[in-house]
């Protein structure tokens, strides 16, 4: 394991730093999954990086491997232990998307078929209507930066 980013004024980082407690429920040596202090329904869990990283695409490859690999093995005893019918898995990745501490964490948000909630669909209220040639630009923009 290298040396990590670190920032002293992050919440997580001082989580990772058991400066202040959390509700551990799974460490590896490039993760920590805790439980969200404010849930939105029982067994909410955050999956972070233990290095300061504030977007996905920052994250270096092999701890972003980990992030994914804990989320994976997480989510099954999370459902089987909050008795859930399902989970609602994803990042907020960036301020824009709702991001609130700027150091990456995937949330698994266990769900119940009554709960009321919705799909990730419904996190953009007025979702655009492109044509087919605005979606082949847009492909074609994005194979670019990729390559690039
Ligand atoms: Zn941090």
């Amino acid at each position: 394991m290298s040396e990590q980013p670190h920032d002293e004024d992050c919440i997580f980082c001082r989580i990772v730093d058991e400066e202040i407690p959390a509700r551990t429920i799974h460490e590896g040596p490039e993760t920590l999954a805790i439980l969200d202090a404010n849930p939105l329904a029982p067994g909410h869990t955050l999956v972070i990086p233990r290095g300061h990283y504030e977007t996905i695409q920052g994250v270096p490859d092999g701890a972003r491997a980990a992030v994914f690999d804990a989320l994976g093995r997480l989510v099954g005893p999370i459902e089987r232990a909050t008795g859930a019918d399902g989970s609602t898995v994803g990042f907020n990745n960036g301020a824009a998307a709702g991001q609130e501490v700027p150091h990456v964490h995937g949330h698994i948000i266990p769900r119940f078929d009554d709960d009321g909630g919705g799909p990730i669909h419904d996190v953009i209220a007025s979702p655009v209507s492109l044509t087919e040639t605005e979606l082949d630009d847009i492909a074609a923009r994005i194979v670019d930066a990729v390559d690039a």
